[in-house]
Protein backbone atom coordinates (compact mmCIF):
# COMPACT_ATOMS: atom_id res chain seq x y z
CA UNK A 1 0.00 0.00 0.00
CA UNK A 2 2.90 2.40 1.15
CA UNK A 3 3.71 2.45 -2.55
CA UNK A 4 0.67 4.52 -3.64
CA UNK A 5 1.24 7.32 -1.34
CA UNK A 6 2.73 10.12 -2.35
CA UNK A 7 5.35 10.90 1.33
CA UNK A 8 6.64 13.87 -0.71
CA UNK A 9 6.09 17.80 -1.96
CA UNK A 10 7.84 18.99 -4.73
CA UNK A 11 10.19 16.95 -4.86
CA UNK A 12 11.20 16.88 -1.05
CA UNK A 13 10.64 14.21 1.63
CA UNK A 14 8.19 14.95 4.17
CA UNK A 15 9.62 13.92 7.87
CA UNK A 16 7.35 10.95 10.07
CA UNK A 17 5.90 13.61 11.96
CA UNK A 18 4.18 15.10 8.75
CA UNK A 19 3.33 11.67 7.71
CA UNK A 20 1.40 9.89 10.51
CA UNK A 21 -1.74 11.31 10.08
CA UNK A 22 -2.09 10.26 6.50
CA UNK A 23 0.55 7.63 5.37
CA UNK A 24 -0.19 4.51 3.84
CA UNK A 25 -3.64 5.27 3.55
CA UNK A 26 -6.16 6.85 0.77
CA UNK A 27 -9.87 8.44 1.99
CA UNK A 28 -11.59 7.31 -1.11
CA UNK A 29 -10.34 3.77 -0.37
CA UNK A 30 -13.27 3.88 2.34
CA UNK A 31 -15.49 6.03 1.61
CA UNK A 32 -13.56 9.82 1.78
CA UNK A 33 -13.17 8.63 5.91
CA UNK A 34 -10.65 10.69 6.32
CA UNK A 35 -9.37 8.50 9.55
CA UNK A 36 -8.75 4.52 8.64
CA UNK A 37 -12.20 2.40 9.88
CA UNK A 38 -11.42 -0.30 12.05
CA UNK A 39 -11.19 -3.01 10.06
CA UNK A 40 -13.29 -5.00 12.46
CA UNK A 41 -12.90 -8.53 10.74
CA UNK A 42 -11.40 -12.08 10.90
CA UNK A 43 -12.01 -12.95 7.42
CA UNK A 44 -11.85 -11.25 4.16
CA UNK A 45 -13.80 -12.66 0.90
CA UNK A 46 -12.22 -13.33 -2.37
CA UNK A 47 -13.71 -12.66 -5.76
CA UNK A 48 -12.96 -16.30 -7.06
CA UNK A 49 -11.15 -19.35 -6.79
CA UNK A 50 -8.40 -17.86 -8.76
CA UNK A 51 -7.81 -15.24 -6.47
CA UNK A 52 -7.61 -17.34 -3.27
CA UNK A 53 -5.44 -19.32 -4.51
CA UNK A 54 -3.20 -16.30 -6.10
CA UNK A 55 -3.26 -14.92 -2.26
CA UNK A 56 -2.51 -17.97 -0.55
CA UNK A 57 0.59 -18.69 -3.31
CA UNK A 58 2.08 -15.24 -2.40
CA UNK A 59 1.36 -15.41 1.24
CA UNK A 60 3.23 -19.24 1.71
CA UNK A 61 5.93 -17.86 -0.89
CA UNK A 62 5.35 -20.88 -3.56
CA UNK A 63 5.30 -18.05 -6.25
CA UNK A 64 6.65 -14.54 -6.83
CA UNK A 65 4.81 -11.40 -6.76
CA UNK A 66 4.68 -9.83 -10.48
CA UNK A 67 5.96 -6.13 -10.90
CA UNK A 68 3.18 -4.18 -8.75
CA UNK A 69 1.27 -6.88 -6.98
CA UNK A 70 0.60 -6.70 -3.46
CA UNK A 71 -0.80 -9.86 -2.44
CA UNK A 72 -4.42 -9.64 -1.26
CA UNK A 73 -6.34 -10.24 2.54
CA UNK A 74 -6.87 -13.20 3.52
CA UNK A 75 -7.48 -14.00 7.67
CA UNK A 76 -6.59 -10.81 10.52
CA UNK A 77 -4.00 -13.28 11.59
CA UNK A 78 -2.47 -13.55 8.55
CA UNK A 79 -2.87 -9.63 7.55
CA UNK A 80 -5.88 -6.57 8.25
CA UNK A 81 -5.67 -3.02 6.83
CA UNK A 82 -4.98 -1.75 10.43
CA UNK A 83 -2.21 -3.47 10.91
CA UNK A 84 -0.35 -3.23 7.77
CA UNK A 85 -1.10 0.45 7.55
CA UNK A 86 -0.11 0.99 11.09
CA UNK A 87 3.23 -1.30 10.43
CA UNK A 88 4.31 0.92 7.01
CA UNK A 89 4.14 4.06 9.43
CA UNK A 90 6.27 2.28 12.31
CA UNK A 91 8.95 2.12 9.38
CA UNK A 92 9.12 5.63 9.14
CA UNK A 93 10.68 6.53 12.34
CA UNK A 94 13.32 4.45 12.11
CA UNK A 95 13.71 3.79 8.58
CA UNK A 96 13.05 0.45 8.16
CA UNK A 97 12.33 -1.25 5.40
CA UNK A 98 9.66 -3.39 7.05
CA UNK A 99 7.74 -3.94 10.64
CA UNK A 100 5.05 -6.03 12.18
CA UNK A 101 3.04 -5.21 14.84
CA UNK A 102 2.50 -7.32 17.92
CA UNK A 103 0.16 -7.88 20.88
CA UNK A 104 2.18 -6.88 23.48
CA UNK A 105 6.28 -5.69 23.69
CA UNK A 106 6.47 -9.11 25.00
CA UNK A 107 4.69 -11.03 22.35
CA UNK A 108 6.92 -9.21 20.07
CA UNK A 109 10.13 -9.96 21.59
CA UNK A 110 9.18 -13.83 22.35
CA UNK A 111 7.99 -14.31 18.55
CA UNK A 112 11.36 -12.93 17.32
CA UNK A 113 13.79 -15.29 20.11
CA UNK A 114 11.44 -18.36 18.81
CA UNK A 115 12.00 -17.23 14.97
CA UNK A 116 15.89 -17.42 15.41
CA UNK A 117 16.93 -19.57 18.39
CA UNK A 118 17.35 -23.12 18.18
CA UNK A 119 19.13 -26.00 20.18
CA UNK A 120 22.96 -25.28 20.57
CA UNK A 121 22.69 -21.31 19.50
CA UNK A 122 24.25 -19.02 21.88
CA UNK A 123 22.54 -15.43 23.24
CA UNK A 124 24.15 -12.71 23.85
CA UNK A 125 22.08 -10.33 26.10
CA UNK A 126 22.29 -7.50 27.68
CA UNK A 127 21.93 -7.22 31.35
CA UNK A 128 19.80 -6.16 33.02
CA UNK A 129 16.85 -6.67 31.26
CA UNK A 130 13.16 -6.27 31.41
CA UNK A 131 11.33 -8.92 34.10
CA UNK A 132 9.57 -10.65 31.19
CA UNK A 133 12.26 -10.37 28.92
CA UNK A 134 14.62 -12.02 31.81
CA UNK A 135 12.84 -14.76 33.17
CA UNK A 136 12.30 -15.51 29.21
CA UNK A 137 15.89 -16.05 28.59
CA UNK A 138 16.77 -17.28 32.52
CA UNK A 139 13.96 -19.54 32.73
CA UNK A 140 12.30 -20.43 29.15
CA UNK A 141 15.11 -20.56 26.76
CA UNK A 142 17.95 -22.99 28.46
CA UNK A 143 14.92 -25.63 28.24
CA UNK A 144 15.06 -25.00 24.18
CA UNK A 145 18.48 -25.69 24.57
CA UNK A 146 20.11 -22.18 23.97
CA UNK A 147 22.83 -21.30 26.07
CA UNK A 148 22.89 -17.31 27.26
CA UNK A 149 26.09 -14.86 28.00
CA UNK A 150 25.38 -12.33 29.83
CA UNK A 151 26.76 -8.92 29.02
CA UNK A 152 26.91 -6.98 32.23
CA UNK A 153 27.26 -3.09 32.15
CA UNK A 154 30.77 -1.56 31.96
CA UNK A 155 32.43 -5.35 30.55
CA UNK A 156 35.27 -4.57 28.19
CA UNK A 157 35.38 -6.22 24.55
CA UNK A 158 38.12 -8.37 25.22
CA UNK A 159 35.93 -9.53 28.37
CA UNK A 160 32.55 -10.71 26.06
CA UNK A 161 34.97 -12.16 23.96
CA UNK A 162 36.29 -14.34 26.67
CA UNK A 163 32.90 -15.25 27.42
CA UNK A 164 31.89 -16.35 23.96
CA UNK A 165 34.69 -18.31 23.44
CA UNK A 166 33.98 -20.16 26.73
CA UNK A 167 29.94 -20.73 25.88
CA UNK A 168 28.53 -24.09 25.44
CA UNK A 169 26.53 -23.95 22.51
CA UNK A 170 28.05 -25.78 19.90
CA UNK A 171 26.39 -23.82 17.18
CA UNK A 172 27.78 -20.85 17.95
CA UNK A 173 26.77 -17.36 18.40
CA UNK A 174 23.26 -16.51 16.83
CA UNK A 175 21.69 -13.38 18.46
CA UNK A 176 22.77 -10.49 20.41
CA UNK A 177 19.90 -9.29 22.54
CA UNK A 178 20.38 -5.58 23.69
CA UNK A 179 17.99 -3.43 26.14
CA UNK A 180 20.27 0.20 25.79
CA UNK A 181 19.25 2.09 27.62
CA UNK A 182 18.61 -0.43 30.09
CA UNK A 183 15.41 -0.76 32.55
CA UNK A 184 15.83 0.44 35.31
CA UNK A 185 18.90 1.79 35.43
CA UNK A 186 19.53 3.90 32.30
CA UNK A 187 23.38 1.86 31.45
CA UNK A 188 23.77 2.19 28.27
CA UNK A 189 25.37 -0.47 25.85
CA UNK A 190 27.45 0.25 22.26
CA UNK A 191 25.71 -1.24 19.31
CA UNK A 192 28.30 -0.84 16.95
CA UNK A 193 30.29 -2.68 19.00
CA UNK A 194 28.13 -5.16 19.43
CA UNK A 195 27.71 -5.57 15.81
CA UNK A 196 31.49 -6.19 15.69
CA UNK A 197 31.08 -8.97 18.05
CA UNK A 198 28.98 -10.63 16.12
CA UNK A 199 30.65 -10.41 13.02
CA UNK A 200 33.30 -11.08 14.64
CA UNK A 201 31.88 -14.34 16.37
CA UNK A 202 29.26 -15.29 13.93
CA UNK A 203 29.58 -18.81 12.33
CA UNK A 204 30.92 -19.70 8.85
CA UNK A 205 27.24 -20.38 7.64
CA UNK A 206 25.26 -17.73 8.62
CA UNK A 207 25.40 -14.18 10.13
CA UNK A 208 24.67 -13.45 13.73
CA UNK A 209 21.87 -11.18 14.17
CA UNK A 210 22.00 -7.80 16.69
CA UNK A 211 18.44 -7.00 18.20
CA UNK A 212 18.13 -3.80 20.11
CA UNK A 213 15.03 -3.37 22.57
CA UNK A 214 14.47 0.41 22.20
CA UNK A 215 11.88 1.06 23.56
CA UNK A 216 13.07 3.84 26.13
CA UNK A 217 14.56 5.75 23.83
CA UNK A 218 12.89 4.87 20.66
CA UNK A 219 11.27 5.45 18.33
CA UNK A 220 12.63 9.16 18.20
CA UNK A 221 15.98 9.48 20.29
CA UNK A 222 17.64 6.53 19.49
CA UNK A 223 17.70 4.69 16.08
CA UNK A 224 19.87 1.18 16.51
CA UNK A 225 19.36 0.18 12.61
CA UNK A 226 22.23 3.20 11.73
CA UNK A 227 24.26 1.80 14.53
CA UNK A 228 24.34 -1.56 12.55
CA UNK A 229 21.35 -3.16 14.55
CA UNK A 230 19.43 -5.49 12.10
CA UNK A 231 16.17 -5.88 14.36
CA UNK A 232 14.55 -3.27 16.42
CA UNK A 233 11.89 -4.35 19.06
CA UNK A 234 9.29 -2.15 21.18
CA UNK A 235 6.92 -2.22 23.50
CA UNK A 236 4.66 -0.07 22.00
CA UNK A 237 2.74 -0.05 25.03
CA UNK A 238 5.29 2.55 26.15
CA UNK A 239 6.00 5.91 24.06
CA UNK A 240 4.61 4.83 20.93
CA UNK A 241 1.01 4.15 22.78
CA UNK A 242 1.43 6.91 25.03
CA UNK A 243 -1.65 7.03 26.64
CA UNK A 244 -1.58 3.78 29.32
CA UNK A 245 -4.77 2.29 27.33
CA UNK A 246 -3.25 -0.48 25.46
CA UNK A 247 -0.94 -3.32 25.11
CA UNK A 248 1.11 -3.83 21.94
CA UNK A 249 4.86 -4.39 20.40
CA UNK A 250 6.29 -3.97 17.24
CA UNK A 251 9.39 -5.48 15.73
CA UNK A 252 11.58 -3.70 12.43
CA UNK A 253 14.47 -4.40 10.32
CA UNK A 254 14.86 -5.15 6.66
CA UNK A 255 12.88 -7.13 4.78
CA UNK A 256 14.82 -10.23 4.75
CA UNK A 257 15.28 -10.41 8.72
CA UNK A 258 11.76 -9.78 9.45
CA UNK A 259 10.57 -12.63 7.05
CA UNK A 260 10.83 -15.84 9.40
CA UNK A 261 9.59 -13.54 12.00
CA UNK A 262 6.56 -12.52 10.29
CA UNK A 263 6.16 -16.52 9.55
CA UNK A 264 6.42 -17.79 12.87
CA UNK A 265 3.92 -14.61 14.04
CA UNK A 266 1.44 -16.18 11.90
CA UNK A 267 1.98 -19.59 13.34
CA UNK A 268 1.89 -18.11 17.19
CA UNK A 269 -0.97 -15.51 16.83
CA UNK A 270 0.78 -13.01 18.27
CA UNK A 271 -0.31 -9.82 16.01
CA UNK A 272 -1.81 -6.93 17.61
CA UNK A 273 -5.62 -6.62 16.97
CA UNK A 274 -7.43 -4.31 13.83
CA UNK A 275 -8.52 -1.95 17.46
CA UNK A 276 -5.06 -2.06 19.16
CA UNK A 277 -3.80 -0.97 15.66
CA UNK A 278 -6.33 1.40 15.13
CA UNK A 279 -5.33 3.03 18.74
CA UNK A 280 -1.73 2.78 17.98
CA UNK A 281 -2.53 5.00 14.84
CA UNK A 282 -4.28 7.31 16.99
CA UNK A 283 -1.19 7.42 19.34
CA UNK A 284 1.42 8.00 16.74
CA UNK A 285 0.15 11.54 15.39
CA UNK A 286 1.25 12.95 18.33
CA UNK A 287 4.29 10.88 19.47
CA UNK A 288 6.98 13.76 18.55
CA UNK A 289 5.10 15.96 20.48
CA UNK A 290 4.48 13.81 23.45
CA UNK A 291 8.29 12.62 23.47
CA UNK A 292 9.60 16.14 22.86
CA UNK A 293 7.55 17.35 26.05
CA UNK A 294 8.17 14.53 28.03
CA UNK A 295 11.90 15.04 27.70
CA UNK A 296 11.54 18.74 28.20
CA UNK A 297 9.74 17.76 31.39
CA UNK A 298 12.39 15.21 32.64
CA UNK A 299 15.09 17.26 32.32
CA UNK A 300 13.39 19.90 34.67
CA UNK A 301 12.88 17.23 37.13
CA UNK A 302 15.80 15.75 36.83
CA UNK A 303 17.84 19.11 38.17
CA UNK A 304 15.41 19.07 41.18
CA UNK A 305 15.98 15.88 42.68
CA UNK A 306 19.95 15.92 41.14
CA UNK A 307 19.86 19.26 44.06
CA UNK A 308 17.17 17.43 46.63
CA UNK A 309 19.50 16.46 49.56
CA UNK A 310 17.34 13.20 49.87
CA UNK A 311 18.13 12.05 46.74
CA UNK A 312 21.17 9.96 45.89
CA UNK A 313 22.73 7.81 42.93
CA UNK A 314 20.07 9.78 40.42
CA UNK A 315 20.49 8.27 37.13
CA UNK A 316 19.36 10.13 34.08
CA UNK A 317 20.95 10.72 30.52
CA UNK A 318 20.59 13.75 30.84
CA UNK A 319 22.83 14.35 33.50
CA UNK A 320 25.88 12.30 32.45
CA UNK A 321 29.65 14.02 33.05
CA UNK A 322 31.54 15.19 30.49
CA UNK A 323 34.17 12.82 31.15
CA UNK A 324 32.11 9.61 31.63
CA UNK A 325 32.65 7.02 29.27
CA UNK A 326 28.63 6.37 29.23
CA UNK A 327 28.51 9.95 28.04
CA UNK A 328 30.64 9.50 25.12
CA UNK A 329 28.58 6.54 24.26
CA UNK A 330 25.67 8.87 24.96
CA UNK A 331 26.68 11.45 22.58
CA UNK A 332 27.50 8.78 19.77
CA UNK A 333 24.19 7.28 19.93
CA UNK A 334 21.56 8.48 21.37
CA UNK A 335 19.61 12.02 20.22
CA UNK A 336 18.03 12.87 23.59
CA UNK A 337 18.02 12.11 27.28
CA UNK A 338 14.30 10.98 26.86
CA UNK A 339 12.34 11.15 30.06
CA UNK A 340 13.38 8.21 32.12
CA UNK A 341 14.86 8.74 36.05
CA UNK A 342 15.62 6.45 38.33
CA UNK A 343 17.57 7.54 41.78
CA UNK A 344 17.46 6.08 45.46
CA UNK A 345 15.80 8.12 48.61
CA UNK A 346 18.00 8.48 51.24
CA UNK A 347 16.56 6.17 54.20
CA UNK A 348 16.05 2.98 52.14
CA UNK A 349 13.24 0.86 51.56
CA UNK A 350 10.68 2.50 53.98
CA UNK A 351 12.11 6.00 53.12
CA UNK A 352 11.11 4.87 49.08
CA UNK A 353 7.63 3.77 49.83
CA UNK A 354 6.98 6.77 51.95
CA UNK A 355 8.22 8.87 48.99
CA UNK A 356 6.10 7.20 46.39
CA UNK A 357 3.23 6.98 49.25
CA UNK A 358 2.65 10.55 49.66
CA UNK A 359 2.81 11.60 45.91
CA UNK A 360 -0.69 13.69 45.03
CA UNK A 361 -0.54 13.95 41.50
CA UNK A 362 2.08 11.14 39.86
CA UNK A 363 0.15 7.36 40.30
CA UNK A 364 2.26 4.35 41.65
CA UNK A 365 1.94 2.13 38.76
CA UNK A 366 4.18 0.42 36.59
CA UNK A 367 4.50 0.92 33.19
CA UNK A 368 6.29 3.73 31.42
CA UNK A 369 6.29 6.43 28.57
CA UNK A 370 2.33 7.84 28.99
CA UNK A 371 1.30 11.20 29.32
CA UNK A 372 1.10 11.12 33.15
CA UNK A 373 3.88 10.62 35.05
CA UNK A 374 4.53 7.53 36.91
CA UNK A 375 6.46 6.22 39.67
CA UNK A 376 7.44 2.27 40.30
CA UNK A 377 9.98 0.65 43.28
CA UNK A 378 11.82 -1.65 40.32
CA UNK A 379 13.12 -3.97 43.21
CA UNK A 380 9.54 -4.85 44.28
CA UNK A 381 7.63 -4.64 41.65
CA UNK A 382 8.90 -4.78 37.88
CA UNK A 383 11.86 -6.64 38.90
CA UNK A 384 10.88 -9.19 41.65
CA UNK A 385 11.33 -12.25 39.38
CA UNK A 386 15.50 -10.83 39.11
CA UNK A 387 17.33 -12.99 41.22
CA UNK A 388 18.41 -10.80 44.41
CA UNK A 389 22.07 -11.14 44.09
CA UNK A 390 21.91 -9.70 40.18
CA UNK A 391 19.77 -7.21 41.56
CA UNK A 392 22.25 -6.40 43.74
CA UNK A 393 24.79 -6.51 41.13
CA UNK A 394 23.53 -3.68 38.80
CA UNK A 395 22.18 -1.80 41.57
CA UNK A 396 18.36 -2.24 41.85
CA UNK A 397 18.30 -1.70 45.45
CA UNK A 398 14.69 -1.75 47.26
CA UNK A 399 15.31 2.40 47.76
CA UNK A 400 15.46 2.42 43.52
CA UNK A 401 12.55 4.57 42.41
CA UNK A 402 12.06 4.85 38.56
CA UNK A 403 10.27 7.62 37.15
CA UNK A 404 8.61 7.96 34.05
CA UNK A 405 7.62 11.62 33.56
CA UNK A 406 4.73 12.41 31.47
CA UNK A 407 3.69 15.70 29.89
CA UNK A 408 2.13 17.55 33.00
CA UNK A 409 2.93 21.37 33.43
CA UNK A 410 6.63 20.61 34.86
CA UNK A 411 6.13 23.32 37.76
CA UNK A 412 3.17 21.00 38.89
CA UNK A 413 5.47 17.70 38.94
CA UNK A 414 8.28 19.32 41.00
CA UNK A 415 5.72 20.44 43.86
CA UNK A 416 4.43 17.15 43.87
CA UNK A 417 7.64 15.67 44.33
CA UNK A 418 8.96 18.16 46.11
CA UNK A 419 6.16 17.71 49.52
CA UNK A 420 6.15 13.79 48.45
CA UNK A 421 10.20 14.15 50.05
CA UNK A 422 9.20 16.22 52.84
CA UNK A 423 7.30 13.39 53.94
CA UNK A 424 10.22 11.10 53.60
C1 LIG B 1 7.33 -2.94 29.02
C2 LIG B 1 8.57 -3.43 28.39
C3 LIG B 1 8.59 -4.63 27.69
C4 LIG B 1 7.39 -5.53 27.59
O1 LIG B 1 6.36 -4.95 26.86
P1 LIG B 1 4.79 -5.31 27.05
O2 LIG B 1 4.12 -4.43 26.06
O3 LIG B 1 4.43 -5.01 28.47
O4 LIG B 1 4.65 -6.76 26.76
C5 LIG B 1 9.78 -4.99 27.07
N1 LIG B 1 10.89 -4.22 27.16
C6 LIG B 1 10.90 -3.06 27.85
C7 LIG B 1 12.16 -2.27 27.92
C8 LIG B 1 9.75 -2.62 28.49
O5 LIG B 1 9.78 -1.49 29.19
Amino acid sequence: MREEYDDTVAGKQLSPESLMMGYGYRPEWSEGALKIPIFQTSTFTFRNAAEGKRYFELAHGTADAEDGETGGLIYSRMNNPDLEILEDRLTLWDDAERALAFSSGMAAISTTLLSYLRPGDVLLHTAPLYGGTDELVRGILPTLGVTSVEWEPGMSRAQIDVLLDEAEGDAGLRMIFMETPANPTNDLFDIEMARQIADDHSPEDRRALVAVDNTFLGPLWQHPLVHGADLVVYSATKYIGGHSDLIAGAVLGSAEVIAPIAGMRVLLGSMASPWTGWLVMRSLETLSLRMHRQTQNAQRVATFLDEHPKVRRISYLGLLDAGDPQHDLYKRQCLAPGAMISFEVEGGEDAAARFVDSLSLIHLAVSLGSTESLVEIPATMTHMGVPADEKEKFGVTPSLVRLSVGVENPDDLILDIGEALKAV
